[in-house]
């Protein structure tokens, strides 16, 4: 018999391969990735990927799960650990996952819930109805939004107090979001919420990592009742997410969780949860420290050579993230293909302003760099000051090659996969 897809079936293999040999050359700055240790890669493609393992450890509906019971509590240990939680579940197989997890746990649809607009900061999953957001669309929230100050790039505490004694119904606040620059005023404004009738939640999706690493804030003991998260930005797991809580909502968060929003919740990437948990107990307060040096130092360099980065008056950054106003040039849709043309993986950014100027997400007015993945790579100030200086003649755009020879150039040396118990290669599909 002639094979008939053979061919379709290795041209995709050579795509993969293309990929990575792309991204081995290219700096890969998407604030929301990160590359995960061999260990935790191989992990994925074990048996587990193929198997079920519905409800809690030890009171499963499916047989076969003897040692994947082990390692989901394994998880849920050195989860409990890293960050300080009495509860931790780690079976939403994603952020979005873990937020409806908690939007269907704690609140019903009508409800309202606080969030930030998204040239704000706020996700997608924190969205109005309008917005396709999953919060509107999916689980029927109403969504009031926190004052926004965008001189010091954060939450207004006192307009936003004024905001929640208005509201009414309002059962939900939800911290974090996705440009986070600086922590949020949890501590400011919990017993406000709290009062109000609100649980206090905080999506941690980016900054995870840096909070599990001491570098960020510490929403569980600042009066967050509720944290979500993403375990593959600055955290450098698997792909998924994962919830964490005191044990009072142990009970609600799990039905919601199951059978809620998962049926399979991906044990490869539960046992690959575990493995980065435990790099990140050993490695995370070394490595999430480096990550914020290092934002910092490109954001000043990059406003030493004349960009205009965001928070100026606050220090541009305390987090993984550096956001830039790319108005000068053209628009962060533009500048995201510019980029791209020239190896450089960043992604367009709504900023605060852009409604009320007429851009919107297709052609917002920044864009937003993030050096947690570099840094896993190994990258630390030095290489900083080189990746601002090619960052700002790559937006000029007049010396296209060049700038990729410099980059392929510079990444010879940054191969390798850091802060893990074996130092591991970045690419290795074959
Ligand atoms: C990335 C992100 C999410 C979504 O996470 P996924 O794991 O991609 O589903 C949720 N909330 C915020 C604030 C994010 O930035």
């Amino acid at each position: 018999m002639p094979s008939r897809y053979r061919s379709e079936f290795d041209s995709v293999i050579r795509e993969v391969k293309a990929h990575e040999r792309w991204f081995s050359r290219s700096l890969p700055m998407i604030a929301s990735e990160n590359v995960a240790s061999r260990r935790v890669r191989d992990v994925m493609a074990s048996d587990l990927g193929h198997r079920y393992a519905e409800g809690w450890p030890g009171e499963r509906v499916y047989a076969g799960c003897k040692y994947i019971d082990e390692i989901e509590l394994q998880a849920i240990a050195l989860g409990k650990r890293l960050f300080k939680a009495d509860f931790v579940d780690v079976r939403p197989i994603s952020g979005v996952v873990a937020n409806l997890a908690v939007y269907s746990a704690l609140s019903g649809p009508g409800d309202r819930m606080m969030a930030l607009s998204i040239p704000n900061g706020g996700h997608i999953s924190h969205g109005k109805r309008d917005f396709s957001g999953s919060a509107g669309l999916v689980h029927s929230l109403e969504i009031d939004y926190f004052a926004f100050d965008k001189d010091v790039m954060n939450i207004d505490v006192d307009e936003t107090k004024k905001r929640i004694r208005a509201a009414k119904q309002l059962r939900l606040a939800m911290f974090g979001g996705s440009l986070f620059l600086f922590p949020h005023p949890v501590k400011e404004l919990s017993e406000a919420f709290r009062e109000a009738g609100a649980t206090v939640c905080y999506d941690a999706a980016h900054v995870i990592g840096l909070i599990a690493g001491g570098r960020f804030q510490d929403p569980l003991r600042e009066g967050a009742q509720v944290m979500t998260f993403s375990t593959h930005k600055t955290l450098f797991g698997p792909q998924g997410g994962a919830i964490a809580s005191g044990s009072e909502f142990a009970d609600q968060i799990k039905k919601a969780v199951f059978p809620g929003t998962t049926s399979n919740h991906h044990l490869h990437g539960v046992a690959a949860k575990a493995l980065a948990f435990a790099e990140f107990l050993e490695f995370g307060r070394q490595y999430s420290g480096q990550v914020v040096v290092n934002a910092q130092e490109l954001a000043g360099r990059l406003a030493g050579l004349g960009e205009k980065v965001l928070g100026e008056k606050v220090g541009y950054t305390e987090s993984h993230q550096v956001v830039v106003d790319v108005t000068k040039y053209n628009d962060g849709g533009s500048m995201e293909k510019l980029l791209e043309e020239q190896n450089i993986i960043v992604n367009r950014q709504l900023i605060p302003g852009d409604l009320q100027a007429g851009r919107h997400y297709t052609n917002p007015g920044g864009i937003r760099l993030g050096v947690a993945e570099l840094t896993r790579l190994g990258m630390g100030r030095g290489e900083m000051a080189e990746v601002a200086e090619i960052l700002h003649e790559a937006m000029g755009g007049k010396k296209k090659p060049k700038v990729r020879a410099r980059i392929a150039d510079m990444r010879e040396g940054f191969q390798r996969v850091k802060y893990s118990f074996t130092e591991s290669p970045a690419y290795f599909f074959s």
